[in-house]
């Protein structure tokens, strides 16, 4: 693993609350359970569930009496039994190796009985929090009442984090209303600590690799981080409009025609701590038995398309974080959801694993790079990997989100 970060936080924290004030304490933790469930209501991939574990492990020793709140999919404000989360109840009484009292609602008399009859560690886990329409409108009535069932809140549903739900921070702040704690839990703090306090106190050089399909996305993280960093390695279909507005030809390759006076902008301001591939690796269709070829960049004839950066791009961008002390990274550099495409995303997830010769503080963020990173086979050389898509877009772009706001402490 790379190096950790040793700066503070200014979150107010279950790890350093007294473990004596949990005893007998009912607590709600908000937890992302959104995992992907099949039709007959397995759950195919339990990532987020084990992250949350040591918080719940943490209350459990404590004594602490736990209610869990999560949403699941994306069920409109009613009951929909494909999102129930009764399933993620089931994998999560395995893992803990203790019983989880599953209630199908998550209002009303039932929840109430229930929670008034939780021992010392006990857990109970309420059905979806979206299959109420009080959630994502943050109704204060369903924060009051979830309020009435907790003493205190543990905020660790990083990947929500950025919606002001009721969940996610009305209950918070009802609960902080009425005398008790609201904090972050262990996995939400380790987000924040690595994708805001670290990345804005960096140990230098500080380089960020940026890639994906579109720049509209990221463009708030791109002008916010900029200022920041050394060196900014830009690549993936974003980097074709980088192209464009340097009058290159990019033949049909994917690019935004919109914001190509947005990246002559973002390359005047930069100078040269903007790195655009060299080279790049082209075929007439994006398939997985495309013929390929590598090419410099301004060789590159219409019609064709650009899948992926080429091998003397990899070199570069292999040199310049052999040298960095702080790395993000944020996109696939190519299509690498296709084998002759995904060459340059695998040789750069490697790239950063050994940032620094091993001890760059390496943060990896976004879906899509978490599974190249994985493909790659270097996903425990990282310092950290994030489990928040948009929050953690967000939280790089330098905006607050609110449900890590009402965690703060005050000032
Ligand atoms: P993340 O999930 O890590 O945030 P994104 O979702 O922004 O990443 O981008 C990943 C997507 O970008 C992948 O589906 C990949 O195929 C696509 N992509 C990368 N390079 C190109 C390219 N040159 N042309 C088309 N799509 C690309
Ligand atoms: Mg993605």
């Amino acid at each position: 693993m790379g190096r950790v970060a040793s700066v503070g936080t200014s979150l107010r924290t279950l790890r350093e609350v007294d473990p004596s004030t949990l005893r007998g304490r009912r607590v709600m933790v908000r937890a992302d359970f959104n995992v992907p469930l099949t039709a007959d209501g397995s759950v195919t991939d339990d990532t987020r569930v084990r992250e949350t574990l040591p918080t719940l492990r943490l209350l459990m020793d404590a004594g602490a009496r736990i209610i869990i709140l999560s949403h699941l999919g994306r069920p409109k404000g009613v009951p929909d039994p494909q999102s129930s989360l009764e399933p993620v109840g089931a994998l999560l009484s395995e893992l803990l190796e203790a019983t989880v009292e599953f209630i199908p609602a998550c209002s009303g008399p039932e929840v109430k009985a229930s929670v008034a009859s939780l021992a010392n560690g006990e857990i109970l886990l309420l059905e979806n929090t979206r299959f109420l329409p009080g959630e994502t409108g943050n109704s204060p009535e369903l924060a009051g009442e979830w309020a009435t069932l907790a003493q205190d809140y543990v905020g660790d549903a990083f990947g929500s984090a950025h919606r002001a739900h009721a969940s996610t921070e009305g209950v918070a702040r009802a609960i902080l209303a009425q005398g008790g704690r609201a904090m972050a839990g262990l996995l939400l703090e380790r987000e924040v600590h690595f994708l805001r306090d670290a990345m804005s106190r960096p140990e230098r050089p500080f380089v960020a690799v940026m890639g994906g399909a579109k720049i509209s996305g990221k463009i708030d993280v791109i002008r916010a981080i900029l200022p920041r960093v050394d060196r900014l390695l830009l690549g993936g279909a974003m980097a074709n409009t980088f192209f464009r507005a340097l009058g290159l030809e990019v033949g049909a390759s994917l690019m935004e025609e919109d914001s190509v006076h947005l990246a002559s902008e973002l390359m005047e301001e930069a100078g040269d701590r903007l790195v655009l591939p060299v080279d790049v690796r082209v075929a007439d269709t994006l398939s997985r038995d495309a013929e390929v070829q590598d090419r410099p960049r301004d060789e590159v004839r219409p019609g064709e398309i650009i899948g992926d950066v080429g091998p003397d791009t990899q070199r570069i961008f292999h040199s310049i974080l052999s040298e960095a002390r702080t790395v993000i990274w944020n996109g696939p550099v190519g299509v690498f959801e296709l084998p002759p495409f995904a060459q340059g995303s695998l040789a750069l997830a490697r790239s950063v694993a050994q940032a620094g010769g091993g001890e760059a503080l390496t943060v990896v963020g976004g879906g899509d790079s978490v599974a190249a990173a994985a493909a790659a086979g270097v996903t425990e050389a990282f310092s950290h990997v994030s489990t928040g898509g948009g929050a953690s877009l967000e939280l790089l772009a330098g905006k607050s989100l609110p449900g890590v706001a009402v965690l703060e402490k005050e000032e």
